[in-house]
């Protein structure tokens, strides 16, 4: 699960990282009345769960209070990759002299934590590491012995830090792995921590990703979180938000992995997708597709594999959340293929709606990249 932004930027400020002063307003009207508080410059920020934010224009820089309600009306309109804006946070402007990068992820390879630095920040880490390997460190981090302070100077070191900003930074990252570990992390990273002008560091964004699997163990986040993912948990499915503009229903995560690649092979693009597991009963489907659908979709495509799973149960979850959901397949049509047991059955309640029904994985990937692109 992610967090946006101002709420992993809580936490860090709870565990003593600077983050810069702040508030997440929801309308443009409470814009103003924050800028008229604080008196200081802000830079107003969409809070969207994607990266990139700032080339997708989803950074303002507003000079005056006038501006900032304009740049939080705007950003409120705005979709940012197939996600709408609901919230935009507020903070005091950072005068920025380098931007450098700190992130913890774990490392498949060596089976540990690890530590990444580069002096390279406020761009994609990846693209860094790509192009720029020597502008990038690391350190494994062993769980027994913990970060170490020394390895961690070292690491500064290499990416030009010395002296009292050094230090700092070795508390900051101290603090950050603090964090991915009391939050079962799959991915903590602040990017740009920018060195302002007058010799701080300040994380300017914030990344938390919790690994969906600890979740139970965070039950805070319930509260704060809208978050479908945690919906999709409940539910007992798995939800994944993905780029594109198709959305996919499937039991079974091979089948429902197979149909993503036949749909990237068949020039398509996955909005997201739900696995709605084994036996999938009709309420399950009905909250597959509300999930679905809480993202843009232009085409929906539903893969069913009947075993323990009965194709007349998936039916009638299909035709449950239509008569609920009130789904205009004029607007976003749905592409069902069914197949195994009581397909039949299930293909007889399907055929008073108005859905296209397909015979095989293969059919129903090209038919649903067809209707997508209208
Ligand atoms: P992202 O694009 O979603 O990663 O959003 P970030 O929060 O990382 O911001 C993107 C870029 O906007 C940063 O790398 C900075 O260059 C710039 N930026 C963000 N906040 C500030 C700020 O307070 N002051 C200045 N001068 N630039 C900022
Ligand atoms: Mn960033």
């Amino acid at each position: 699960m992610k967090l946006h932004e101002f709420e992993a930027k809580k936490i860090f400020r709870n565990e003593g990282i600077p983050v810069p002063e702040g508030k997440v307003v929801y309308s443009s009207r409470e814009g103003v009345k924050y800028a008229k508080s604080t008196g200081k410059k802000l830079v107003a920020k969409a809070q969207v769960k994607v990266g990139g934010r700032g080339k997708a224009g989803g950074i303002l820089f507003p000079e005056n209070e006038e501006e900032v309600g304009d740049a939080v009306h705007r950003l409120l309109n705005m979709e940012i990759k197939g996600e709408k804006v609901e919230a935009v946070l507020l903070e005091e402007r950072i005068e920025i002299d380098r931007e450098l990068y700190l992130g913890f992820t774990v490392d498949r390879e060596t089976r540990t934590i690890v530590c990444i630095g580069s002096s390279m920040g406020g761009v994609d880490i990846e693209r860094v590491a790509e192009e720029h390997p020597d502008r990038i460190s690391r350190i494994s981090i062993d769980p027994f012995i913990g970060l170490q302070d020394f390895a961690l100077r070292d690491l500064f070191f290499d990416i030009g830090l010395s002296g009292q900003t050094l230090s700092k930074a070795v508390s900051i990252a101290k603090r950050l792995y603090r964090i991915f570990v009391k939050y079962d992390s799959e991915l903590c990273e602040i990017n740009p921590l920018v060195l302002t002008s007058d010799g701080n560091l300040v994380a300017a964004d914030a990344v938390l990703n919790m690994d969906d699997n600890a979740i139970y163990r965070h039950l805070e986040f319930e509260r704060i979180e809208d978050s479908l993912e945690f919906r999709a948990r409940k539910a007992g499915l798995s939800y994944v938000e993905l780029d594109g503009d198709i959305g996919i229903i499937g039991n079974g995560a091979g089948l429902v992995m197979a149909t993503l690649d036949l749909v990237h092979f068949e020039g398509g693009k996955p909005a997201n997708f739900c696995d709605v597991g084994g036996g999938a009963r009709s309420d399950r489907i009905k909250t597959a597709l509300e999930l679905i659908l809480s993202k843009n979709v232009r085409a929906i495509l539903i893969n069913i594999f009947g075993g323990i799973t009965r194709c007349d149960e998936v039916a009638n979850g299909i035709l449950e959340a239509f008569s609920q959901l009130e789904i205009d397949t004029s607007k976003i049509p749905i592409v069902v293929r069914l197949a195994g047991t009581n397909r039949e059955e299930g293909m007889q309640i399907l055929s008073s709606m108005d859905l296209i029904i397909v015979d095989t994985m293969e059919s129903a990937a090209k038919k649903v990249v067809e209707v997508a692109r209208g």
